[in-house]
């Protein structure tokens, strides 16, 4: 596997806890491989204690749990959702398949997450609600956000795939919204492959999100006892994760603090070894507020201009070092011409998008490793 890899050091390497294949063996041993058995109630449980949520359903990934969310605000044609356009296209996507239109709005320049700010001009009488993305595991200023949308008497959504195990103001990423989507896919902080989980923290949609999750049906309410018959209810689909998945999942879970304490570590490191670089007007480094608690997710630098970028990501090619950038700015895609708008000029986003260098980060990543990727960086200043 490795032998063929182009790369030395790649961007991403999935880690193992180690008791993946033990738990997979259990799931398959145990005769349940179908969703909503053991395995996953563990994981839902880790969820909503570390979230703090009143409900967490683990889906097929968070794109599909972004969907459940378009389908339990109700969204509908025409209907206006505020999203940024720095971010994957799964954010706008699950809104614009119940046919919403998704208004582009502008990040912040510091943590690269949704400007606050631009927010309340973006609002029309069709605006349902606002989808945020904590970028990198940073979170949004979710005070503001939240007292705009209670005022306005819009949803919160977070866009939490990246976010696990990070804080904004001592609480818990994906506990704050309306609702909340995480993904474990293999890119992610906590892994299963595919993967992902609705988080639910207004309890008004908790009933309804286990029967959109069962395909429309009320089977939860009959493994509990409380119908005798379970039957088609309401719209649904097969949202919900195999036992397989989750087995894997838990594993990932029981490691999620050293998981975190490792990313972190390589962060760090990253954010000490380009002081220097920014001091000198070479690069940005990641901004954190101090009211946020992140989680190592994602190390990127900012370089000057898209030619500095250019020269960047060709070095790392040259060492066999796998760096990258990130989003194509939705409101400037193909889909995102067609099917949204822009709330107005959008020059954080396309300036980010131009410069932005996304770094290895992987537990297990050596000092010795993360010092070849530095001195390439810096001898492409
Ligand atoms: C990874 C990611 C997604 C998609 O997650 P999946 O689990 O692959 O569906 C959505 N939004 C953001 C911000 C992401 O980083």
């Amino acid at each position: 596997m490795s032998e063929s890899s182009p790369w030395d050091i790649p961007f991403n390497r999935p880690y193992l806890s180690g008791k993946e294949f033990l738990y997979l063996r259990q799931a398959i041993e145990s005769g349940n491989l179908a969703g909503d058995g053991t395995f996953t109630r563990r994981c839902q449980d880790w969820l909503r204690a570390s979230a703090g949520s009143a409900r967490a359903l683990l889906t097929n990934s968070c794109t599909a749990a972004l969907e459940m969310c378009a389908l339990l605000l109700g969204i509908s044609p025409g209907d206006e959702v505020l999203v940024p356009s720095y971010t994957f296209v799964s954010t706008a996507n699950a809104f614009v398949l119940r046919g919403a239109v998704p208004v582009f709005v502008d990040v912040r320049d510091d943590t690269l997450n949704l400007d606050e700010e631009k927010i309340e001009a973006a609002i029309t009488s069709r605006t349902r609600a606002i989808a945020v993305v904590h970028y990198a595991g940073v979170g949004c200023e979710m005070d503001r956000i939240l007292e705009i949308a209670g005022r306005r008497g819009l949803a919160v959504v977070e866009d939490d795939a990246q976010g696990v195990n990070a804080r904004y103001r001592g609480r818990p990423l994906g506990g704050l919204g309306h609702l909340a989507a995480v993904s474990f896919h293999e890119t992610k902080n906590l892994i299963s492959g595919e993967g992902g989980a609705l988080l639910v923290n207004d309890p008004r949609h908790s009933a309804r999100a286990e029967i959109l999750w069962q395909k429309g049906t009320d089977r939860q309410a009959f493994l509990r006892g409380e119908v005798d018959k379970y039957s088609w209810i309401d719209v649904g689909s097969s949202f919900l994760a195999s036992e397989l998945t989750a087995a894997f999942l838990w594993a990932q879970m029981e490691a999620s603090a050293e998981i975190t304490a490792a990313r972190l570590g390589i962060f760090e490191k990253y954010q000490q070894a380009f002081a220097g670089a920014e001091a000198n007007g070479l690069l940005r480094r990641p901004i954190v507020p101090g009211h946020c608690t992140h989680n190592g997710h994602m190390f990127y630098v900012l370089a000057r201009d898209a030619e500095s970028r250019t020269r960047i990501l060709a070095r790392l090619r040259e060492r066999r070092i796998q760096g990258t950038f990130h989003y194509v700015p939705l409101h400037s895609s193909p889909a995102g011409r067609r099917l949204g708008r822009s709330a107005g000029p959008l020059p954080v986003t396309e300036s980010v998008a131009a410069r932005i260098v996304r770094l290895p980060v992987w537990v297990g990543m050596t000092e010795p490793q993360v010092g070849r990727v530095v001195e390439a960086v810096l001898s492409a200043l």
